[in-house]
């Protein structure tokens, strides 16, 4: 159930860049994570919902999720391979000594911003790494 965990740290992560930066209100908040992160998507939707209620910066604001594509590394042909399609033994060689290089990470990938006073959009410098 990481789930809420990260949606805990990314509200509170990006309330903490949007209060330095003066910025009233939040757009949009796009996340990226690994395909074997674990990640269930319709929870974080749910969570985030919830959640960004207590806080009125990101009232109206909108979740965007991209996934990253998990990719494992053999060590003894030294080839990559998806890691969905054939876990932890190479495809290639047979061998189990392989490493995940990535697809298990969480990270915020950009943040959209209401300019204040008109119509315009920016964007926050708010690039955070999850670890559980
Ligand atoms: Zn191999």
């Amino acid at each position: 159930m990481h789930e809420l965990g990260l949606v805990n740290y990314v509200v509170k992560e990006v309330s903490k860049v949007a209060e330095e930066n003066n910025v009233s209100r939040i757009k949009s908040v796009t996340l990226e994570f690994g395909e074997v992160s674990g990640i269930v998507t319709s929870y974080l939707y749910d969570y985030w919902n919830w959640y960004t209620k207590k806080y009125p910066v990101f009232e109206g604001s909108e979740l965007k999720c991209e996934e990253i594509p998990a990719v494992t590394w053999c060590d003894d042909c030294k080839i990559t391979y998806s890691t969905v399609a054939y876990g932890k033994t190479c495809p290639r060689c047979g061998s189990g000594r392989t490493w995940l290089l990535r697809g298990n990470e969480m990270r915020i990938k950009q943040v959209e911003v209401f300019e204040d006073g008109g119509e315009g959009s920016g964007e926050l410098d708010a690039k955070g790494e999850y670890r559980p």
